[in-house]
């Protein structure tokens, strides 16, 4: 149990699997300069905590794992002006979220707006900017085009389908079963398509024959070529995750066969690098939530010392929406 001193974390002394996530607690000092000292109150589950856990993103060991959470400032670090005590705040990017407590840098946190509960915002927030990142800032979606999503059922998934909508795209999305393909149909998929089918095949038959003018694929490895031959000319494949392995390497002239293609590999992290950045992305999601376009789906939630069997939930397959820790 943590103390006002201690905190409970899950950290692993080595890269594998969710056995080697172990619940410790931890002296927590007092706030650094520039510091606040954070309770959780809900964690985000992403799946680059799985990449952090096996070590295809390595980290210094021991490490914490977790990137995101939302909870309460409870105290402040010299020379913190920004925040104040009993603030309720959001966060994402910085590893250690899975925690009951810790320290912070002030300038990464964002305060959650009233309308928005604790564990929405944990649900939401990496997710949402990164889905930001996806339609308005890498190509912003437009209206009338069809778009290709994979993983439509998932935790981006959730989000980037119906906020897609609101920018009057038709979404196709691709899942792995029947009951995912109900619930993506329930977030606004128009279509979709079980990744065991010829998902090019399918796309080109949604489309006229013609293909859409961007993917958008967090599967990887085993989906690459078929979003690659699901794009039109001049369409942009955007691959922004490995759920299924790291994507082989494609080559240039693979683009000028599928007519002019475009490819970019983004990740959030330098879309919110700096203070405006990250307070735009935020602006943009909480507008979408107040608005009702963009809404939390949390279908998942685990005690944060069981977050191990939240990793085997996300890597199995078995998980829709958005999953939490509660500390
Ligand atoms: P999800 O909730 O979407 O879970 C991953 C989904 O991927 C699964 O539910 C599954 O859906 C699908 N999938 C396909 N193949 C596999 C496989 N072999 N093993 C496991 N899952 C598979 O996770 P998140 O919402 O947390 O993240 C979605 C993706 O977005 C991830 O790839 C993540 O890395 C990426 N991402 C990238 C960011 C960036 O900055 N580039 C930022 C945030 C997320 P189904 O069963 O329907 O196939």
């Amino acid at each position: 149990m943590a103390t006002s001193s201690t905190a409970d974390v899950i950290r692993i002394h080595r890269h594998g699997g969710p056995e080697e996530m172990k619940l410790e607690s931890v002296e927590l000092a007092p706030p650094g300069a520039g510091q606040v000292r954070l309770k959780h109150t809900a964690i985000g589950v992403n799946f680059i905590d799985v990449y952090k856990r096996t070590g295809l993103y390595p980290s210094q060991l021991p490490a914490g794992l977790g990137e995101e959470a939302a909870g309460v400032v409870e105290a402040l670090g010299e020379g913190v002006t920004s925040l104040k005590v009993g603030d309720r705040i959001v966060y994402n990017g910085l590893q250690g979220g899975y925690a009951s407590h810790r320290n912070a840098p002030a300038e990464k946190m964002v305060l959650i707006p009233d309308y928005v509960k604790d564990e929405e915002a944990a649900a939401v927030f990496l997710k949402g900017l990164t889905v930001w990142m996806l339609i308005f800032e890498i190509r912003r979606v437009q209206p009338g085009e069809t778009i290709l999503v994979w993983a439509a059922a998932g935790g981006v998934g959730s989000i980037l389908t119906p906020w897609a909508n609101a920018l009057g795209a038709r979404v196709i999305g691709v899942v792995s079963t029947p009951e995912k393909a109900e619930l993506a149909k329930t977030y606004g998929c128009a279509e979709t398509i079980l990744s065991s089918e010829d998902v090019a095949a399918r796309v080109k038959e949604l489309t006229g024959g013609r293909g859409v003018p961007v993917v958008y694929d967090s599967v990887g490895k085993a989906s690459a070529e078929a979003s690659l031959k699901s794009l039109h000319p001049r369409g942009w494949f955007i691959t922004f995750g490995n759920a299924s392995g790291p994507v082989d390497p494609v080559a240039p002239l693979r683009l000028s066969q599928g007519g002019s293609l475009v490819m970019t590999r983004p990740t959030l992290f330098s879309f919110t690098g700096t203070r405006p950045e990250l307070e735009r992305g935020a602006a943009a999601l909480w507008g979408a939530m107040r608005s009702g376009a963009v809404k939390a789906d949390v279908r998942q939630r685990f005690a944060l010392k069981d977050s191990g069997e939240a990793h085997r939930a996300l890597e199995g397959r078995k998980t829709s929406g958005a999953t939490i820790l509660l500390p």
